[in-house]
């Protein structure tokens, strides 16, 4: 298959191009009249010498046409008119036949050779039509009516002219019905190429139609047209493997070749040429189609150009983002290790400092173990928070009592609120539920948000509630602090947010510990919300999923949250 690929055919593809078959054959037409009509003149006079048959009557007549044949190839009107002066010079010959006929008072030669001249110019009409039936009609009423004036002209007929009128009718019956039915197979042939083109030209991608027989294309459509930058004609005539570049053609065409014919998927890399002689990158998709028990070659092709860029620029951008990640972690690794471990020696220093100094001095070292103390909590902080975006530690996500983590938490701020004069409640309406959380990440969390509540809360009370509902666990921290101004809310979960900035900054904090909150909640798969008015106090309430109880689980009453994590692991151990 390869070699018919590969041949360098200048034929023409034959896919199409009809459009001067109908003049052409006219053409053979008026050869065979010029040719046959002295012909018969001869014959005639060689049967029988007597017959009334001018010779020159056909001379006149064979030249009549071959000069209407040569016309036609010199003046451009006869060429444009051309079939229906053919046509009309039938329409002399029938008069001619029927006056010969009538003339030899319808001998049986004449009656025969005026059926015959009928039937044959009938056919020859017939070619041609162009979706109407009426010219034929005319004729066929014309040369019935002719041969009936000549029979009834004729004083004593030689033959039957009952005969030859039915011989006549019949042959002109039989002629129409023949072209109506060939012009509807015309026609419906007609309409499914325009149906093909439609669909072909339809398409977004590139179509080539290929013969494998001759190696050549033979058709395209416009979007083929428009990637190659050639004419159709160019295209449906051209050999396959000009497709591809001069410079790695038998390798594409090979790869081509096993992509069609051996089903081979085509790997990356193919590009065919233009006729400006650059070259495109293309996805190609080719297979072998049966047209009326013929094969042809169907390639689809897409410009790759576009996909290429993007695929280089997300491949550079990954590779960019793997080298940065990789460059974070060392990075971590190392400001953990170089932070982490002077700090813990200032402060473990400056405690055994304050415990052996006395007055001024000692006053001094717990300040250093307090800003150490704050320092090391950023360090932790930014680490955490950078682990967590890493993709984090793997949470130990289990059925918890939150409300006994939340009680803990309390009793240990609760130190901090009475230090600045604050109330800070506790309110359980949880009735014992159980959320699954990790308990470190939870303590994490509620530290964050009451410890902020407590902060940022001069006057009036911090209240802690938990409640549960169907699905969730509630949470809710409640203060009667400065509250968040509407603007600065929806940055609030962001890293290294805080609403007072600068050296101004009312409290003190790295703007972390909502960040880590909120990425904390979200691994928990729950939901952490905040509400506030400037200057009254704010709200936030963390929702996390619910477990069942085992009185629920018993009873088939257990949360929607639940079961559905149920399902998520049963599904996970099966597979
Ligand atoms: P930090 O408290 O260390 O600044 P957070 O991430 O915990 O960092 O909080 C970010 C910012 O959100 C705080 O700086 C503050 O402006 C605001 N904020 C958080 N909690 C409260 C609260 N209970 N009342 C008022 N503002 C708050």
């Amino acid at each position: 298959m390869s070699s018919t690929l590969t041949k360098i055919s200048q034929t023409p593809g034959s896919w199409g191009g009809t459009a001067n078959v109908h003049r052409n054959t006219y053409r053979i037409f008026c050869v065979l009249a010029g040719v046959l009509n002295p012909l018969f003149g001869g014959v005639y006079q060689f049967t029988d010498p007597t017959v009334i048959d001018p010779p020159w009557a056909r001379l006149v007549l064979s030249v009549g046409i071959l000069l209407l044949l040569s016309l036609s190839y010199m003046v451009r009107w006869v060429e444009k008119n051309f079939i229906g002066l053919v046509r009309g010079y039938f329409y002399v010959m029938i008069v001619f036949i029927a006056g010969l006929t009538m003339a030899n008072g319808f001998s049986p030669n004449y009656a025969l050779g005026l059926l015959f001249g009928f039937t044959v110019m009938g056919f020859a009409f017939s070619l041609g039509l162009q979706k109407k039936l009426s010219p034929l009609r005319s004729y066929l009423l014309f040369s019935v009516m002719m041969t009936v004036a000549a029979g009834v002209l004729t004083y004593e007929p030689e033959v039957s002219l009952l005969i030859v009128m039915v011989c006549v009718s019949s042959t002109a019956l039989v002629i129409y019905v023949v072209a109506g039915a060939k012009m509807k197979v015309e026609d419906s042939a007609e309409a499914s190429e325009h149906r093909y083109h439609t669909l072909m030209n339809a398409a977004n991608d590139a179509i080539l139609i290929g013969d494998p027989e001759s190696g050549l294309f033979v058709d395209a459509n416009e979007k083929a047209i428009e990637l190659l930058g050639r004419t159709h004609d160019i295209i449906s005539r051209m050999p396959i493997g000009e497709l591809f570049p001069a410079k790695n053609r038998d390798r594409s065409l090979a790869l081509f070749e096993a992509h069609v014919f051996k089903g081979e998927s085509l790997n990356d890399g193919i590009t065919v040429a233009r006729q400006d002689g650059t070259t495109v990158a293309v996805d190609l998709s080719a297979s072998l189609i049966d047209v009326d028990g013929r094969e042809y070659i169907q390639g689809i092709f897409r410009d790759a150009t576009e996909r290429h860029r993007y695929e280089d620029q997300l491949i550079r951008a990954k590779e960019q983002a793997e080298q940065l990640l990789l460059a974070k972690t060392n990075l971590l690794n190392n400001v953990s290790h170089e932070l982490r471990t002077p700090l813990t020696s200032i402060l473990g220093f400056a405690e055994i400092l304050s415990e052996s100094l006395e007055g001024r001095d000692k006053e001094h070292a717990y300040h250093i173990t307090l800003s150490a103390q704050r320092l090391f909590e950023t360090v932790n902080s930014v680490l955490g928070l950078a682990h967590l975006e890493d993709g984090g530690p793997t949470l130990d996500i289990k059925p918890l009592g939150i409300a006994h983590v939340l009680d803990e938490t309390v009793a240990l701020l609760n130190p901090i609120a009475e230090q600045k004069g604050l109330s800070l409640r506790f309110l359980d309406h949880s009735g014992q539920a159980q959320a699954f959380a990790d308990e470190a990440g939870l303590r994490r969390i509620v530290n964050n948000l009451i410890g902020n509540a407590i902060k940022f809360t001069k006057e009036g009370e911090v209240e802690v509630e938990v409640s549960a509902d169907d699905s969730y666990v509630l949470i809710r921290i409640n203060d009667t602090g400065v509250g968040i101004a509407p603007a600065f809310l929806p940055k609030i979960f962001e890293e290294f947010q805080q609403e007072s900035t600068g050296l101004s900054r009312s409290h003190e904090g790295n703007g972390l510990g909502l960040a880590i909150s909120k990425r904390l909640v979200d691994m928990m798969k729950g939901s952490i919300e905040v509400e506030s008015i400037k200057g009254r106090g704010s709200s936030f309430t963390v929702a996390l999923p619910r477990a069942a109880t085992r009185e629920e689980i018993a009873t088939g009453q257990a949360p929607a949250a639940w079961v559905s994590r149920q399902n998520v692991l049963r599904g996970a151990a099966q597979s």
